[in-house]
């Protein structure tokens, strides 16, 4: 199949086909997860800030679990020590939800203990996040801790992406005995996504990590910002491929793989009776300011709700108190926005040009994809109460 394009297919009918018993699915799984217990090493040798052996006999320079997401966030909303991922919540793989203590939830293991210690440090001291906030966020202080959080949400996804390609590649030769032409062209496809993902948010990465050795940047702007005077029992922090804002303008194609995407940098930042909402970009990402405007016009409840939407439409990076109750959570829309529905998108990847009753067939299909995902974004207030905490405040 040809085109480039995207779309909507059944990936547990697909897994139904490939692993009909319940039995093979797990054992693929165990396989997978057992690879990654006794390889912790396998994707970074040396560390990807300071460039150092992560082998060596400097135990601060040894590899380090960095959090995608500030521990002091984690620990606001922790219920003795744990945390649940809302996606694992909403859809739990083969019934299992993942439970983390704070130390595991979100982590990534792509450099040493010492940078870790180091090139996050502005941004992770919440005295930072001000009232005045904005009205500083020229200064080279602010914009220093965009630039980490940038950092930060890069390296969490390249690690992400080769999570993603380990899976795939574990998947090839299990396609290949299942001898079926459609799930071989949909892991060949999903595998080389993933590695251009790779390479793109290894490019993002290298232009914080120069930006992170200037004495001054100038790169980023503050879309929104809000203080909630309450505890907010989510914590989130990630750079998102936004599709479409809230009022159905379109932001990034994410369909049309040459695009250029305007990254999103959103955070949920619970802190001690209060929590710190921030999104921001590059500057001139202009594309973004429909988002912006629609947030900043929002009171403080909406607002949470609006920046959950997006943080769980767009990424997997959401984690909760495990002292919400399940089932309050655990809502058809909720379920929609984390894509838990059976459908998924699924790429192919152009071999020739695209005929054009093929292209017309398929610029239809996104055009309705575009108009669900806007249904599904525009219904944020249908996020349950529960997740912006009010009860606390
Ligand atoms: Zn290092």
């Amino acid at each position: 199949m040809d085109g480039v394009a995207s779309e909507a297919v059944n990936y547990s009918k697909i897994f139904r086909r490939l692993f009909p018993t319940k039995k093979e699915w797990d054992a693929v799984q165990i396989q997978m997860s057992k690879d990654l217990a006794h390889a912790p090493n396998e994707f970074a040798s040396k560390c990807l800030f300071c460039g150092e052996s992560l082998s060596g006999p400097d135990k601060s320079q040894s590899l380090c679990d960095s959090h995608s997401i500030p521990k002091h966030s984690l620990k606001a909303i922790s219920d003795d020590g744990k945390l649940v991922s809302l996606k694992s919540l909403i859809s739990p793989i083969n019934g299992l939800t993942d439970f983390e203590g704070v130390g595991q939830a979100g982590t990534f293991r792509l450099i040493c203990r010492r940078c870790d210690n180091l090139i996050f440090r502005d941004y992770e001291d919440f005295q930072n996040y001000t009232d005045d906030f904005v009205s500083r966020s020229g200064e080279n202080g602010c914009q220093k801790i965009f630039n980490e959080i940038a950092m930060k949400n890069y390296l969490y996804s390249i690690y992400q992406q080769n999570m993603g390609i380990r899976m795939f590649k574990a998947l090839e030769p299990i396609v290949v005995k299942a001898n079926n032409s459609l799930i071989g062209e949909m892991v060949r496809g999903n595998l080389e996504k993933e590695m251009n993902d790779k390479r793109d948010y290894e490019r993002y990465y290298a232009e914080t990590k120069r930006l992170s050795e200037k004495t001054l940047i100038r790169n980023y702007y503050v879309g929104f910002y809000r203080i909630i005077p309450w505890t907010v029992p989510v914590a989130f922090q990630d750079a998102l491929a936004v599709e479409i804002s809230f009022d159905g303008t379109l932001i990034n194609n994410v369909r049309d793989l040459r695009a250029k995407i305007q990254q999103l940098q959103l955070c949920i930042f619970p802190d001690k009776d209060r929590t710190i909402l921030l999104a921001f970009s590059k500057q001139h990402a202009n594309r973004l300011t429909p988002i912006y405007r629609y947030l900043n016009r929002l009171d403080d409840e909406s607002a949470v709700k609006a920046v959950i939407a997006l943080a769980l439409r767009y990424s997997a990076n959401v984690y909760i108190s495990t002292n919400i109750e399940d089932d309050s959570v655990k809502t058809d829309y909720m379920r929609e926005l984390a894509s838990d529905n059976g459908t998924t998108r699924m790429h192919f990847w152009p071999d020739d040009l695209i005929p054009e009753e093929k292209a017309a067939f398929w610029s239809n299909q996104q055009a309705q994809q575009i108009v669900s995902e806007h249904d599904t974004l525009r219904q944020y207030s249908s996020i349950p109460d529960v997740l912006v905490g009010i009860d606390n405040y």
